[in-house]
């Protein structure tokens, strides 16, 4: 398998830390909960899925951490401004996150840390210290405490900028700033009254963690000093990801990342989308609209990550129209595999291409594209009797194999009582062969919303 390198901006070999080469542990930052997330957000969530199962399916076992920011200036300032605690001002964003990510199909994380959990506060106090002990980090009169960039020579290298582009120009001056260099960004934030109530003590006096050592903290604590793949947004390059390296790095004194990983932004007419820019939907937007989970993530894993992807109504529209198409051909190879006692691949049609596809720096848009390559010519082979009964089982095996990594099956739909009770009075009217019955019987059904077909197999139901 091969990745993108947002590091070194190359396609490189993907060899995981573990001698062994099998265990992979993975990072994603995750939401910052002050309100609920949009679909941007989601773009990077459902690629970092499909990483993560596309890994699994390639053999490797994936330990996935993906934190939640509960404590930085949007969550203080929402509580303060709601009038409640921080935990329940986050509380409901992050059940609703939980509830998104689920509806979207993305696999659990092993582990969810928070930043306000007191073990993390306890590291990341504990690194800050060490920081300045080796002379990485200075605290300032007000009692914050600030990375001196000027001991990291190589910070800008992810986002491939150099330091001296970042030194204050003549308009700014740095003496007006409490920190040594306008660079400098703070690893703790001394507590101010607009805080209230949400400090914690530390050797510095009460305040809280900046933003970026959260991640360095729980990354590290959990999936111990190197990483082999870090994920994010394409906004998370700079400061958040160079200042996790930066802060990191100087505490362990080993890389600490080998593999890191970007996608582009979610666009809306052209401009991202972003909570600030007010251009945003959320998943429940949409739901609003009728559309579904496995519609939305059709269509933010058609795009490969690295490809800007422009959010319309119409890729909806093409979005469900192909999960029509595909579920019609499931349907076509699951009957003619019926009985199937073995599974042999069709010499014409290219199922293999698909997993490269994957392997290729994650092209899910040229996965795609085999997978619809395959439906039609099948569908062909089909239509002429060309497809036995064992080819059509390897295509039903393969398409189980896609779906464990798109996971683009159906929703499982809860048939009502009454509609099951019509479907056994149809079945009966059918083997006495009162047609007139039967098809009485499926205008109720279709009337209750059901749409019933006849096939080999027998009814065949579908909202
Ligand atoms: P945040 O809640 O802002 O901390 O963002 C959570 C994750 O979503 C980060 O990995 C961001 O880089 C990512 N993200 C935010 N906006 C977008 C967008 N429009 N498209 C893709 N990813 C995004
Ligand atoms: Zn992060």
């Amino acid at each position: 398998m091969r990745f993108f390198n947002t590091l070194t901006r190359e396609i490189e070999e993907f060899i995981p830390l573990d001698p062994t080469g099998k265990r992979v542990g993975l990072y994603t930052c995750g939401p910052t909960v002050y309100n609920f997330a949009h679909i941007g957000n989601f773009r990077a969530y459902v690629f970092e899925d499909i990483l993560q199962r596309h890994l699994e399916f390639r053999g490797f076992q994936v330990r996935r951490v993906m934190n939640l920011t509960d404590v930085e200036d949007k969550t203080i300032r929402g509580c303060r401004q709601a009038g409640i605690s921080l935990d329940d001002f986050t509380r409901p964003f992050k059940q609703a996150f939980f509830q998104d990510l689920s509806v979207l199909r993305i696999k659990s994380a092993d582990v969810y840390p928070e930043a306000t959990d007191p073990e993390h506060i306890a590291h990341m106090i504990e690194m800050i210290s060490i920081l300045i002990g080796k002379g990485h980090a200075y605290r300032a009169e007000d009692g914050s405490v600030y990375f001196r960039l000027s001991t990291f020579p190589s910070y800008g290298r992810l986002a491939h900028f150099r330091l001296d582009d970042l030194k204050p120009s003549g308009r700014v001056k740095s003496d007006e700033y409490e920190k040594e260099n306008i660079g400098d960004f703070a690893l703790w934030k001394a507590w101010n009254e607009s805080d209230g109530p949400i400090f914690w003590e530390s050797p510095w006096g009460k305040g809280r963690p900046g933003w970026h050592i959260e991640c360095s903290a729980m990354a590290t604590g959990i999936l111990g000093p190197r990483i082999d793949i870090h994920c994010g947004g394409e906004d998370n390059i700079f400061p958040h990801h160079e200042a996790e390296i930066a802060q990191t790095e100087c505490v362990t004194g080993q890389p600490f990342v080998k593999l890191w990983m970007h996608c582009r932004h979610l666009l809306v007419n052209g401009s991202k989308m972003s909570k600030s820019a007010d251009n945003f939907f959320t998943l429940r937007d949409l739901f609003g609209k009728g559309w579904t989970g496995r519609e939305i993530r059709y269509v933010l894993a058609s795009i490969r990550y690295r490809e800007p992807l422009n959010f319309t109504f119409d890729s909806l529209f093409a979005a469900r129209n192909s999960l029509e198409r595909l579920d019609e051909w499931s349907r076509r190879i699951h009957i003619s595999a019926a009985n199937a006692t073995q599974s042999e691949p069709h010499p014409e049609l290219d199922t293999e291409a698909l997993g490269k596809a994957l392997d290729e720096d994650l092209n899910t848009a040229g996965a795609l594209g085999v997978f619809f390559d395959v439906l039609r010519d099948s569908n062909r082979l089909l239509d002429q009797n060309k497809l036995s009964v064992a080819q059509s089982a390897f295509l039903r095996d393969w398409l189980r194999q896609i779906n464990s990594i798109f996971c683009f099956e159906p929703d499982q739909q809860e048939i009502p009582q009454e509609v099951k009770k019509l479907l056994e009075q149809r079945a009966q009217a059918r083997s006495q062969k009162q047609w007139s019955l039967s098809d009485a019987l499926r205008d109720q059904i279709l009337a209750l919303g059901w749409i019933v077909k006849d096939t080999k197999e027998g009814q065949q139901l579908s909202k």
